[in-house]
């Protein structure tokens, strides 16, 4: 067992708290059970159980029994502690403790939630979970939130309407930012887009817009054909290399550094480019959607469709296809070239294309218009109409099964129109269909963005679709796990123009509360040498991810003797972990998350496996 660090009669004195959640838990764990068998524990001096800790009567509780009874540990058993963990440790510190004196376990999303067909089993594991809260709390150490003095400038990396939005957003609130653009000019795809929905308003003139209103802003210094070359540092300090874009830039060394409190990724996302021959893509009468958007908005008083689109020869029949490179299925879609499926929807592509569709028909009603589908799904409100207008405008829909792809061929030389689409379709009970058109619009995905190399600089993890990863997606949603670093648009997965903005709006906000004070605090839990096991073997600085967060530095002994060993820098320590698991001494811990601690916690969910209900007397101890 691990040792407590209380013996005999010098012991924890632990408030334990679970909660009902109005029946969320109760329901399902039987919370006064748990709550007498945590009181049962010889370091828990009260041990109560109510309808919603979180409420004001739940919150006074604690802060009372705290006061009152002496309490110098507190756990609550909950909801997930994403929700209220820094809650209930600011309630802790109202009251006077160290707010890491507090332990948190989640009996509702671990439990109550996830075993609701077994009431039993779920109050004993509720109840072991607590007892390992419990384990944990007794050997919890007061800790220190990390400072660090907050430079207050900012970098927004990309310039389309994202990296625009929370420039100038940064900007109002005070804050100066350095915008940088990889490319020669700000707008990102948004300005070649054409019209766009929902407002019908040219990509440019929006893009256009949003830029003097950024070359206006005094705060923002403007970079553009520059990129990201080197960060070092941490929230608050970080050290930006910047460099002019050039065709080689191996080797070229970064130009000028900037140095930054807080960074916005925008970088946008990449459009998916089918495999040659796949879908037809590579004929001149096969095109994308952006294309052909482009290409209807350029020619917007053009009555023939061939001049309009640029087309040499008549247009009289043309196809829209879903989902090219989007929602793709294992078995039947070819990998690209990241060697990843795309299983994600890239959601803008139903609206933008039944609107091109239906907008095709409104300006040459003798063209006729195909779509091609899986499943259209235009989101959002009032889009739903788009797709009621494009049916009632005579665009005919065609529903392709699944797990079979349209293919896009060209015909035979006698044919009188140069390409055939090929299908079945579902809302004819499986017709074979064969559709001779002169043009193939292909709606393709919205794929991740070239960030290799700003995830290789900032370690700011993707997911598995190849997207920056946000930490919660409903929590916070436009925060990397990396302190400081935030996400803006489409880096993170597809959205359109207003979600692209509203999250950097988000992002925004969240560097400009970050960067309010003259200083950044983050949370304590990273690692910790202990001097007196390290050897200084190094093993810790090899494997640590993170630049300049370990390091080996010389320290004297008693003897005068100079020794190598290990130090942590804890404004740029993340708290993984990965030097505890090397060191040979086990002389480094995380701080909040100790080796003893995880021991004791599986000690208590281990001990005694037979054990419940256990014999014990409710009497003994205090219970709501
Ligand atoms: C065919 C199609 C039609 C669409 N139609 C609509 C519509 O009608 N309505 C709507 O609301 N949305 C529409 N969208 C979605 C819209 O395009 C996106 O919401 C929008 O472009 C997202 O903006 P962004 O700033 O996140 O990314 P982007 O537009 O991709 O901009 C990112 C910018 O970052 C720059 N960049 C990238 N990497 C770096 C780097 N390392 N360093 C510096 N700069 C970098 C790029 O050069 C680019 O300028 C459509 C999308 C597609 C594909």
């Amino acid at each position: 067992m691990a040792d407590r660090g209380s013996e005999g009669s010098d012991r924890r004195r632990i408030g334990v708290y679970v909660c009902h959640c109005g029946g969320n838990i109760s329901d399902v764990v039987d919370v006064e059970a748990v709550a007498a068998r945590a009181g049962a524990d010889e370091d828990v001096v009260v041990a109560w159980h109510l309808q919603f800790m979180c409420s004001d009567e739940g919150q006074s509780t604690i802060e009372q029994d705290v006061r009152e009874l002496g309490l110098d540990r507190v756990v609550v058993a909950a909801c997930t502690p994403s929700l209220h963990e820094t809650t209930f440790r600011r309630v802790v510190a109202r009251a006077g403790l160290n707010p890491y004196l507090y332990q948190h376990a989640n009996i509702r999303e671990q439990v109550s939630w996830a075993h609701v067909h077994d009431q039993a089993a779920a109050t004993e594991k509720a109840a072991r979970l607590v007892e390992a809260a419990i384990a944990k709390a007794a050997l919890l150490r007061e800790l220190d939130e990390v400072r660090v003095d907050a430079v207050h400038r900012t970098l927004v990396v990309g310039g389309g309407v994202a990296g625009l939005r929370a420039a100038l957003d940064l900007a109002r609130w005070g804050m100066p930012v350095v915008l940088v653009e990889r490319s020669n000019e700000l707008g990102g795809h948004v300005l070649r887009l054409g019209r766009t929905y929902p407002t019908d308003e040219p990509g440019r003139a929006l893009i256009e817009r949003l830029v003097s209103q950024v070359r206006d802003e005094p705060l923002v210094e403007v970079r553009l054909s520059t990129e990201v070359c080197q960060v070092t540092g941490y929230v608050g300090d970080f050290h930006v290399g910047l460099r002019a874009v050039r065709e080689e830039t191996d080797g070229h060394p970064c130009d000028e550094e900037v140095e930054v409190g807080a960074i916005v990724v925008a970088t946008g996302f990449r459009d998916h480019e089918p495999a040659r021959g796949r879908y037809g893509f590579g004929h001149p009468r096969v095109v994308t959607l952006a294309d052909y958007q482009r290409r209807l908005y350029a020619a917007e008083g053009e009555a023939d469709p061939a001049r309009a689109l640029g087309i040499d020869g008549p247009v009289r029949a043309i196809a829209f296809l879903h989902c090219v490179g989007s929602r793709q299925v294992e078995g039947v879609d070819e990998p690209g070239a990241s060697g990843r499926l795309n299983t994600y929807c890239s959601r803008v592509c139903c609206t933008a294309t039944v609107r091109a569709a239906a907008e095709t028909r409104r300006r040459f009603p003798a063209v006729r218009v195909v779509d091609v589908y899986r499943d259209i799904r235009t989101y959002a409100r009032d889009q739903e109409q788009e797709y009621r207008r494009a049916g009632e405008a005579g665009v005919v829909f065609v529903r392709v099964p699944t797990d079979e792809r349209a293919t896009v061929e060209p015909a035979p030389r006698e044919d009188p129109y140069p390409l055939l689409v090929r299908t079945r379709d579902t809302l004819t009970f499986g017709a074979e269909l064969e559709v001779p058109v002169d043009l193939v619009v292909l709606a393709t995905a919205m794929e991740p963005g070239p960030v290799e190399d700003l995830v290789a600089m900032t370690k700011a993890p993707t997911g598995a679709d190849g997207f920056l990863l946000e930490v919660h997606p409903k929590l916070r949603p436009v925060e990397s796990a990396i302190p400081g670093i935030l996400l803006a648009g489409t880096a993170r997965g597809p959205m359109d123009i207003a979600e692209s903005t509203t999250s950097a709006s988000a992002a925004a906000a969240k560097v400009a509360t970050l960067l309010a004070g003259d200083q950044v605090e983050m949370e304590p839990f990273v690692a910790r040498v202990d001097l007196s096991r390290c050897r200084g073997s190094g093993e810790c600085v090899a494997t640590c991810p993170y630049p300049g967060a370990v390091g080996l530095q010389d320290v004297e002994l008693d003897e005068g003797v100079v020794v190598p060993r290990a130090y942590v820098n804890p404004v740029a320590c993340k708290g993984c972990g990965a030097c505890v698991a090397v060191c040979p001494n086990g002389a480094v811990d995380v701080q909040g998350w100790e080796m003893s601690q995880y021991l004791a916690m599986v000690d208590a969910i281990t001990a005694d496996p037979a054990g419940f209900p256990r014999a014990i007397d409710p009497s003994e101890v205090t219970t709501g």
